[in-house]
């Protein structure tokens, strides 16, 4: 049956997915690189320990050393310890040792690997061969690279959105070289490319990617961090790291039902769907067995990225059938998210080889759950100890509570631009959705910490003595971990243990963004800490005593942040409100508050972004938005007249033989076969009539004031798409299965376990 409904569009794509699959053959384990790495090795072991395969795609630091002359990896380390430029001659060094080993890996190609504000990845691939010439005139050709080609490059990268920060005339935008993160080759087929992490700039240094403003913010948060912990009496701190371990969410889908879709395979969602009646009622598919096809293919993914020196840990099913999700063990954050974008780019790649489709939409399918990307974030200082793990001596304990309460205060003076950094308009669909984190920023710290947090905020904690918060308790701290059990899944930013846990995320976002304005938000509040704290010293009380005195300010201040309940409730959108969080439901809500000098001030202060980079951003991010709007009505629209219309036109002349069927009979059928006609007149009407309104409102969208934006989108685009839906799912559940032309949300989320 439901092969009959197909064959026409199967037998379309077979030989277009036929064709894809043999091109890219499943790699196979025993691939001859890693045969060749055995041999490198001795030979004698098995190659498929993952330790044996882990990194050989990526140049690290490691690797420099190893190779590089001792003179030249001491001026790189330097310049990557003082954040300063590497010396012409080093960069050489290291062009020569790079090309070399990517040569003998197989590549034949190098490009600047670059995040560009509007997408995820940007590369430009150049060859490695040179011209050379004989003095009789012969030309011959050799794998050449020079240290200006490591650098920098300049790619023809003048159709990147600048959001008017270019004038044309130098409407270049250069490439550098970003040494704080491995080199790596990236494999495809049979091509080899060596990438090369690189930021994106204009021609006077100002932005035009997330990597830049990244950057410069886990410097910014470092320094702000380090006047601060000296203050605590760690003296001999010199920098502080930020740390991230993301874990990835993402539906898998067979690649014939994707190509069934144009809504898929143009906006990432599904713009239509009835609900299945089986979704994820049962809570069967959480943590299941995984089904066999998948795990090949995880298995095949994990090969990749362990290869480009990835660590990831865990794989499981997630909540909703064909929801999956991976997550690596954490790493230095800017190194982190140029993993996680690779994660994302093989997680799409790979799962072609298989003949699937991995969906990294926030929500690509309505009514089960969404897909997110848990952004797990701490800091640690030079000697590696989390900061926000509470320790094994009362100093580490203070220092905890005093790193905590800056925290807290960073996310509440800056909820607004939190919720901000991580507005899409994927993201608006799984936000405030009941399995999402709202879009109200607030923290979830757990009952443990909030007693504790308690105790210190009414001084029960602090009678006399610094010896007395000992006695109190809070040498005892560390078991905070256990606090697990009452995790909050509502919160959109929670403490677990010993690291917050970002998940207002959206999955298919750059984790850059979001990270970005985190650390702005903490090193703000650093510097804020700092100046409370100095005022507290010059008093004459003990050190430990002015911290606690700091804490308490900053736990009083910042305590509206601080929520528990249930996140996903009416209730609490009321008292957020009360209490004065900032509430943006929409991503133009949100863009808002970049219009408003006091909210982004701390940007610019901390210069992590200049008032003309906010104001590009302002600019493209929402130029992106309305882009995806647009196609997606553009797309239910096309779908609506040419798949759904003619489904119910037909279904009409059926009625209407069948009507003079029951004429016949003359038993009273027949009212109930005018009754479905006219059932079936009215959804036509109301489809004819919906389509005609959205074709309208779609060409004023560009006249309408940015101010009154959110709400005209919301009323007149979003809400007739969502009547119009709303039809055409009931339509899909009247309509005979042989006449509906698009795979059914069962057929698309439920047969992937059993294939
Ligand atoms: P949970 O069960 O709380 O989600 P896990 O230990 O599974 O905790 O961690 C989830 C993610 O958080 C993993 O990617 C892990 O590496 C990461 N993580 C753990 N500690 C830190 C840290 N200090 N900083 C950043 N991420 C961390
Ligand atoms: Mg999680």
């Amino acid at each position: 049956m439901q092969e009959q409904r197909f064959q026409v569009l199967v037998r379309a794509f077979s030989r277009a997915s036929q064709e894809h699959r043999l091109s890219r053959t499943p790699l196979n384990m025993t691939d001859y690189s890693v045969r060749g790495l055995g041999a490198g090795l001795g030979g004698t072991e098995s190659p498929q320990r993952v330790s044996q395969y882990f990194g050989i795609n990526a140049f690290t630091l490691a690797h420099m050393r190893e190779r590089l002359p001792k003179e030249a990896y001491r001026d790189l380390l330097k310049a990557l310890d003082q954040n300063k430029k590497i010396s012409f001659e080093t960069a050489e060094a290291i062009a020569v040792i790079v090309k070399d080993w990517a040569v003998q890996r197989g590549a034949t190609h190098f490009c600047h690997w670059f995040q560009p504000l509007t997408g995820l990845t940007a590369e430009k691939h150049d060859a490695f061969i040179s011209i050379q010439h004989t003095h009789h005139s012969e030309t011959y050709v050799i794998e050449g690279f020079t240290g200006t080609q490591l650098i920098q490059g300049e790619p023809d990268a003048s159709s990147f959105p600048s959001g008017g920060m270019r004038s044309t005339f130098e409407a270049r935008g250069y490439t550098a070289w970003d040494p704080s993160s491995p080199f790596f080759i990236l494999e495809d087929g049979r091509t080899k490319t060596l990438c090369i992490p690189s930021v994106f700039v204009g021609y006077h240094g100002q932005s035009l990617d997330m990597k830049t403003p990244l950057l410069r913010s886990i410097e910014e948060l470092s320094k702000a961090a380090c006047e601060f912990l000296k203050l605590l009496g760690d003296v001999d701190v010199k920098r502080v790291t930020c740390t991230l371990g993301a874990e990835q969410e993402y539906f898998l889908i067979d690649e014939n039902f994707y190509l069934a879709r144009p809504d898929l395979y143009m906006t990432g969602r599904s713009l239509l769907g009835a609900p299945s009646p089986r979704g994820q009622q049962f809570e069967d598919h959480y943590f299941g067995a995984i089904p066999s096809r998948v795990k090949n293919f995880m298995a095949d993914l994990e090969w990749e990225l362990y290869k480009l020196g990835i660590p990831v840990k865990t794989r499981h099913n997630e909540v909703a059938p064909s929801q999956f999700e991976v997550a690596p063990i954490f790493e230095d954050l800017n190194v982190a998210v140029d993993h996680n974008l690779l994660t994302m780019e093989a997680l799409r790649r790979v799962a072609r080889r298989h003949g699937l489709v991995c969906l990294l939409h926030e929500k690509p399918f309505a009514g089960i759950n969404g897909s997110g990307k848990h952004c797990n974030w701490s800091m640690a200082n030079d000697k590696g100890e989390n900061l926000l793990e509470p320790g094994h001596t009362p100093h580490q304990n203070i220092r905890f509570l005093a790193v905590l309460s800056v925290v807290l205060q960073g996310v509440y003076d800056h909820a607004d631009l939190l919720r901000y950094s991580v507005a899409s308009s994927g993201n608006d669909h799984r936000l405030g959705a009941n399995e999402a984190p709202p879009a109200i920023v607030s923290v979830f710290l757990g009952s443990l910490l909030e007693n504790i947090l308690d105790a210190v905020e009414k001084n029960q904690a602090l009678k006399a003595t610094a010896k007395e918060i000992i006695d109190l308790g809070i040498s005892r701290i560390p078991n905070i971990s256990k606090d697990y059990t009452d995790r909050n899944r509502t919160s959109p930013f929670a403490f677990t243990g010993n690291k917050f846990e970002f998940r207002a995320v959206g999955s298919s976002a750059n984790p850059s963004y979001p990270m970005m304005v985190l650390n702005a938000a903490v090193a703000d509040s650093f510097l804020k800490a700092t100046e409370v704290l100095k005022t507290y010293l010059k008093s004459d009380v003990a050190r430990d005593e002015a911290v606690l005195q700091m804490v308490r300010k900053l736990l009083a201040h910042s305590r509206p942040i601080r929520f528990s309940g249930n996140g996903y409730s009416e209730e609490w959108r009321k008292e957020a409100k009360e209490r004065g969080l900032p509430i943006a439901p929409y991503t133009l809500d949100a863009l808002q508050f970049l219009k408003d000098s006091r909210r982004t001030e701390f940007l610019v202060k901390t210069k992590i972004l200049s008032q003309d980079e906010i104001n590009s951003h302002y600019q493209i991010f929402t130029e992106k938005y309305l882009k995806s709007v647009e196609l997606e009505v553009r797309v239910l629209l096309e779908m609506v007249q040419t798949q759904v219309l003619p489904v119910l036109e037909k279904m009409l002349i059926q009625k209407r033989q069948l009507i003079s069927v029951f004429e016949t009979l003359r038993d009273g059928t027949v009212s109930e076969g005018h009754r479905d006609q006219a059932t079936l007149v009215d959804f036509y009407q109301k489809i004819r009539r919906l389509v005609e309104q959205l074709g309208t409102h779609l060409s004023e969208i560009h006249h309408i004031p940015h101010q009154e934006l959110s709400v005209f989108v919301e009323t007149k685009i979003m809400s007739p798409m969502r009547e119009l839906r709303g039809f055409c799912d009931r339509l899909e559940s009247l309509a005979p299965d042989e006449l509906w032309p698009i795979p059914k949300y069962r057929e698309i989320i439920l047969t992937l376990p059993s294939s």
